[in-house]
């Protein structure tokens, strides 16, 4: 089929000829501001202080721009070398300019209480990232060290993430009798085929078992490196280090934990239901994403972009701003070359956000388009915001892709009743896959720190992941015992340790704003405001505008949602 796939028009973010140009400008922009350094003190007026911060703003922009373009013509191009040099002259020139404006931060830290607390009361425009600032102080260190962290990440644990990154994607599998990469054969973990769903786990997690011992080296040492910081800046646990980059207090995250342990059986239910669908007499774990019959539907990417567009139809202000990206700013093509998955890219507030998939025309790049369009949604809503408040803190930033997903999905539903049940199937284990399974990895996480700090071994570790994988599926799921290497695959626990909780909060929070949406039409307004705030306040604080107060009881409404769609299902 002629899929009719788009690209990007990337002339927003400048031109590549002329980075040289750029580079100078933003040089000679970061020397001005250095030069206020000299009086730069706490009885500085509110008045020059915001003058430094908007200059600070405009560097911002520029440096981003420039960023921005050669990251994204690298990711359409990833063999050209002559993009590989881009990357990273602009990522040097980032830590540069990073370093040379450090003083701004640790200077600020230094202030006298009043005095910060002047500044803060009086430049409302930056209000929370101030105070935010100001509030980090007690975990940061004296300049000339943070800058010695700075510069020793780039050799240490920047590296160490390189090297699993550039080690685990050069990993291929021979696949009935084809050699492919990793996102290739994880296609057929989801095939209607048993056995080949079953093939395909098994090339997987043998892979990472055959190479488990260069890797569990990378994964102790990533920790090792996370307990260092910790220490060093008094941090009072792991997972506090984690939750405080994401502005949550422990308490919010605890009562997400509590609610989901709460709910865990949900998830039990689900599979004993799917093992009676399939007709099997019980469910592998290589079953759990088994699809319970073989969709033929197939949709161009113009036809994709119509069914999104429509799904919007009750939000003006989704479909509109969907619309103008999908004019420019999406770039859908199958090309060799091109980096795998898909992303949303905010670069930012000033220019319109980027969007970059590969398009084949089945059910699950629709979805991607979807949940991607969700993102691009709520850079473009928090555009207001300055930059220092226009990306959303990661856990928030999962809620409005999620949330646009589950408006698709519930649309494609009624459109296309002959596939309602496989499509209520498809949004319950993707509920699993971000909710579950998501939260699971981040206890195993609290668990895996805690055990290497006492010198666990690797053996220590595989056997902690697989007595919480025991656990986590109960009697609903028969589980092999090479799923005791499946920690090694998941990229996310050794680039962004406790990241993976954020996919569980986005998609809770998103299905709970959507059961309110339904109760209440005029919920919508709200829903607007939350992705409207970016970053300009914490998430508790902007969902308590919302009439929203994060704790267990709100959690419970996004795991009644997924209970009511369970009796849908049966
Ligand atoms: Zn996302």
């Amino acid at each position: 089929m002629d899929l009719k796939n788009i690209r990007w028009d990337l002339s927003d973010l400048g031109r590549i000829e002329n980075i040289d140009s750029e580079i100078k400008k933003i040089r000679k922009l970061t020397k001005n501001i250095e030069n206020y350094r000299k009086d730069f003190n706490e009885d500085i007026s509110s008045k020059k202080f915001l003058k430094i911060l908007n200059e600070v703003e405009d560097l911002m922009i520029m440096l981003s721009k420039i960023a921005s373009l050669v990251h994204l013509e690298f990711y359409k191009n990833t063999n050209e070398p002559k993009f590989h040099s881009l990357v990273s002259k602009m990522d040097s020139l980032g830590a540069e300019v990073s370093n040379k404006l450090m003083f701004i931060s640790i200077e600020f830290k230094k202030f006298s209480e009043k005095n910060a607390k002047r500044l803060i009361e009086e430049i409302p425009s930056h209000r929370h990232h101030l105070r935010r600032m100001w509030e980090l102080k007690k975990y940061t260190l004296s300049e000339e060290v943070e800058k010695v962290i700075n510069l020793k990440d780039v050799t240490g644990i920047n590296t160490l993430n390189s090297l699993y990154s550039v080690f685990t994607s050069g990993f291929t599998y021979e696949f009935e009798g084809e050699i492919i990469n990793q996102e290739q054969l994880l296609k057929y973990v989801k095939d209607i085929d048993p056995k080949k769903r079953e093939r395909a786990y098994q090339l997987l997690l043998n892979k990472y078992k055959d190479n488990k011992n260069v890797i569990s080296i990378i994964y102790s040492n990533v920790v090792s490196n996370w307990k260092t910081e910790m220490e060093l800046r008094g941090y009072k646990s792991p997972i506090s280090i984690r939750n405080i980059a994401n502005d949550l207090e422990d308490k919010d995250i605890d009562a997400l934990f509590r609610a989901f342990e709460k709910n865990a059986i949900i998830f039990h239910d689900y599979f004993n239901l799917k093992t009676k669908v399939l007709g099997i007499k019980k469910l592998r774990r290589y079953d759990l994403y088994a699809p319970i019959s073989k969709i033929n539907k197939e949709f161009n990417f113009n036809q994709a972009k119509g069914i999104i567009l429509d799904s919007f139809s009750d939000f003006k202000e989704f479909k509109e701003i969907a619309n103008g990206l999908l004019k420019d700013h999406v770039d859908s093509e199958i090309k060799k070359g091109k980096r795998g998955g898909a992303f949303c890219h905010g670069s930012s507030q000033k220019v319109r956000p980027f969007i970059m998939l590969s398009y084949n025309g089945d059910l699950k790049s629709m979805e991607t388009l979807a949940h991607e369009l969700g993102h691009g949604i709520h850079y473009s809503l928090s555009s207001k915001n300055n930059i220092y408040a226009y990306d959303a803190v990661l856990p928030m930033a999962e809620t409005a892709s999620t949330f646009c997903e589950t408006i698709w999905l519930e649309y494609m539903k009624k459109k296309f009743p002959d596939i309602k049940k496989d499509l209520a199937f498809i949004e319950f284990d993707g509920a699993y896959a971000s909710i579950a399974r998501q939260l699971n990895f981040v206890i195993f996480e609290k668990k895996a720190h805690e055990l290497i700090k006492n010198n666990g071994s690797s053996e220590d570790i595989e056997k902690l992941y697989f007595d919480l994988l025991k656990k986590h599926f109960g009697d609903s799921v028969e589980l092999n015992d090479l799923f005791r290497h499946e920690y090694l695959y998941i990229p996310h626990i050794f680039e962004t340790p406790f990241y993976c909780y954020a996919y569980g909060f986005g998609l809770l929070l998103a299905l709970s704003l959507y059961k309110k949406y339904l109760e209440d039409n005029n919920f919508k307004k709200e829903i607007l405001k939350i992705f409207e705030s970016g970053s300009n306040d914490s998430p508790r604080n902007i969902l308590k505008k919302a009439g929203i107060e994060m704790n267990e009881e709100f959690w419970q409404k996004g795991f009644d949602y997924l209970k009511s769609l369970i009796k849908e299902l049966k």
